[in-house]
């Protein structure tokens, strides 16, 4: 999910969060309105208050984006453990209403359950039961009168019981929640596989045909609306066929292979090198002129020629290269025709040959009058 996405869901949950507790404010005031809480409504008000408030400087730490420097940028945890302790607070002081009180213990381990791994399950259960028992042990040494022991212990038991079964819940949760997320990254990597399978050559990693030809349709579109210009370059290894056939396919392999790294290793990142099929491979050398390219060409001729491989005792490796600049406004299947034509003069020539057009035998392209 990107990540403003995930902050507006965040946000949006905080809020909501938020809404609840001042729900819960309002609740208060109409009941001490009514008279309802004997023992001290002003302070009641105020813990609810400071509760919702409490509650809002997270919400607001998450609308300012500060909470992504947390680890849980959620801040779920955070939430959590703030409005239970500010329950049993209130507890403390309106023992009157204390179902209600557990009931909104349970809707905060609900908001939890979705969200947090395990660990920080068990911990917040258990924190949310000591802080229950504490709130008793403080009503009862403020007015044991209102303390049943017996009757407390049966409600303990049953409210410990039901947080067990979020616990259950949490963990059915987050087995599907880590199933998922295993098939999400499963589904991203055949992606990406597929993606990559698309516009590449499965033997030599190279970009494939369809992809150079979208390459080049984009690079005439750039050439034809400015100054822009790109060159061209067929190259063609020299007797491949005997090597195939004198050490096998397999090493056929992997001398294209090696030459595929040769020419990824010589080009600039803003070049595209794509093997056309077979041992025939373009580049496209972005930004360049004949005599620029012609250089390249040079260089990868030299390195293929130092080339050795291990375990036979091939002649020199050869290769032959046409070289062509961009003409605008001709097609891309022009221009790769006039490479390749430069390419077969290069193989007439005895091979071990690089053929470029005469710089400057472009038709020069008046923009103005296109
Ligand atoms: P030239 O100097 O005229 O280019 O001769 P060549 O032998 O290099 O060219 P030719 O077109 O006669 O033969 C190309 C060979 O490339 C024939 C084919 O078996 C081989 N080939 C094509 N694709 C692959 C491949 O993926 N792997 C291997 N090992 N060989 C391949
Ligand atoms: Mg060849
Ligand atoms: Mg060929």
């Amino acid at each position: 999910m990107q990540q403003l996405q995930k902050q507006a869901l965040r946000l949006r949950r905080a809020i909501l969060a938020n809404l609840g507790l001042f729900l819960n404010v309002f609740l208060c005031l109409l009941a001490a309105q009514l008279g309802y809480f004997i023992i001290d409504a002003q302070l009641v008000f105020l813990l609810v208050t400071g509760m919702w408030l409490g509650h809002l400087c997270l919400v607001l730490v998450i609308y300012f984006s500060k909470n992504l420097t947390f680890q849980d940028a959620s801040l779920t945890l955070l939430q959590m453990l703030w409005v239970i302790i500010g329950l049993s607070l209130l507890m403390t002081v309106m023992q009157e209403i204390r179902p209600l009180v557990l009931m909104g213990y349970l809707l905060v381990m609900l908001f939890g359950t979705f969200r947090m791994g395990l660990k920080e399950i068990y911990a917040v259960t258990a924190f949310t039961l000591v802080c229950y028992l504490t709130s008793l042990c403080v009503i009862y040494l403020q007015r044991p009168v209102d303390i049943q022991v017996t009757q407390e212990f049966f409600i303990f038991c049953g409210f410990a019981f039901v947080l067990t079964g979020f616990v259950f819940m949490a963990m059915e949760f987050n087995y599907l929640r880590n199933n998922l997320g295993q098939r999400h990254r499963e589904l991203k990597g055949a992606l990406a596989r597929i993606s990559d399978l698309a516009i590449k050559d499965e033997l030599t990693g190279l970009y494939n045909r369809r992809h150079l030809l979208e390459m080049l349709v984009q690079q005439r579109a750039l050439a034809n609306r400015s100054q822009y210009r790109f060159v061209v370059c067929y190259l063609d290894l020299d007797h491949f066929k005997k090597v195939n056939d004198q050490y096998g396919h397999p090493f056929g392999d992997r001398v294209l292979t090696a030459f595929a790294r040769l020419i990824d290793a010589s080009l600039r990142e803003v070049d595209i090198g794509a093997r056309m099929g077979g041992e025939e491979f373009v580049l496209i050398l972005t930004d360049t002129d004949l005599n620029a390219a012609y250089g390249v060409c040079q260089r990868i001729q030299e390195k293929w020629s130092e080339q050795s491989f291990s375990g036979a005792q091939l002649p020199p490796l050869t290769l032959s290269a046409g070289i062509a600049e961009f003409n605008v406004p001709e097609s891309v299947g022009l221009l790769l025709e006039r490479a390749d034509k430069l390419l077969y003069q290069a193989k007439n020539s005895g091979r071990n040959c690089i053929v470029m057009e005469q710089p400057g035998a472009q038709v020069p392209f008046n923009f103005e009058e296109a």
